[in-house]
């Protein structure tokens, strides 16, 4: 039994195709999100790596910013229970769950058996998510997949005291001009978000094992500031921005067997 699960987010729309709850058939992720054609182009490609039509699937599900907006679905699920359902599914022994996407971060407390115990959010600012990311990321020239190598350069991180986007982005620009490395700069960049997410994840609660989920969690940078901030380790998977998507498929097939 086939069942899909589509993230429809801020900057992208990721799509993934499961088999009976347990095999990832086929997946996609294309750099457009919301009010956009990304997500049927994710939708496509995924069906294509799945070697399956529309018709083939049992029930698709869809979460995300989005999600409302995707006419195909079956039904709708909150980002929470997605990652939440994606994040075990990919660490059975998670406990903690951050989720920092395109425009907000979340962190999910779940119990021993999975289900979630409490929940934190911030999406009222771009400080702390991957929009920050994005926005210094352009200041500086450089791609945001380009940020983990350079910051890996860093000496002495830069201090970007400044907890708003718009001020930080002024500070990292006279940091710049008074002579600071660029990976210095990236370094205080990458320890302002993960101070940030870590700031949120205390106000949960984190519990072992605690693993990252959503776009940012592929920025070691930040991960690994993260990681020093919190003071435990952060599992992370190649799947982790399409942890929504799963988490969706899963919500699908569950439906299913129901
Ligand atoms: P959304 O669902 O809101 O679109 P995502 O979970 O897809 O958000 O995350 C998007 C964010 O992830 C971007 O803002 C960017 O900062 C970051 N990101 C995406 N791809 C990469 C990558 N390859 N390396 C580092 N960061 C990335």
């Amino acid at each position: 039994m086939l069942t899909m699960g589509i993230d429809i987010g801020s900057t992208t729309s990721k799509c993934l195709v499961l088999e009976d709850g347990r095999r990832v058939a086929g997946s996609a992720l294309v750099r457009a999100g919301l009010g956009t054609d990304g997500p049927e182009e994710a939708c496509q490609k995924a069906l294509r790596e799945a070697g399956a039509a529309m018709d083939d699937l049992a029930r698709r599900a869809a979460t995300g910013y989005g999600r409302a907006a995707w006419r195909e679905a079956d039904a709708s699920v909150s980002e929470l229970t997605a990652h939440a359902l994606g994040g075990r599914f990919l660490f059975p022994e998670a406990r903690t769950v951050i989720d920092v996407g395109g425009q907000d971060a979340k962190v999910i407390g779940l119990d021993a058996q999975g289900r979630m115990a409490g929940f934190v959010m911030n999406d009222k600012c771009a400080a702390g998510t991957g929009r920050f990311l994005d926005v210094m990321a352009g200041v500086l020239k450089l791609r945001v997949e380009e940020l983990e190598a350079v910051c890996a350069r860093s000496a002495a991180p830069a201090s970007i005291s400044s907890t708003c986007t718009v001020f930080a982005e002024s500070e990292v620009i006279s940091q710049l001009a008074s002579g600071t490395a660029v990976p210095d700069v990236v370094a205080g960049i990458c320890a302002s978000v993960a101070a940030r997410v870590a700031a949120l994840a205390k106000r949960v609660g984190v519990k072992e094992q605690v693993v990252m989920s959503g776009g940012v969690a592929q920025n070691g940078g930040v991960r690994r500031a993260l990681e020093g901030a919190l003071g435990v380790p952060i599992a992370t998977s190649p799947l982790a921005q399409l942890t929504g998507a799963l988490g969706a498929a899963l919500y699908a097939c569950q439906q299913c067997e129901k």
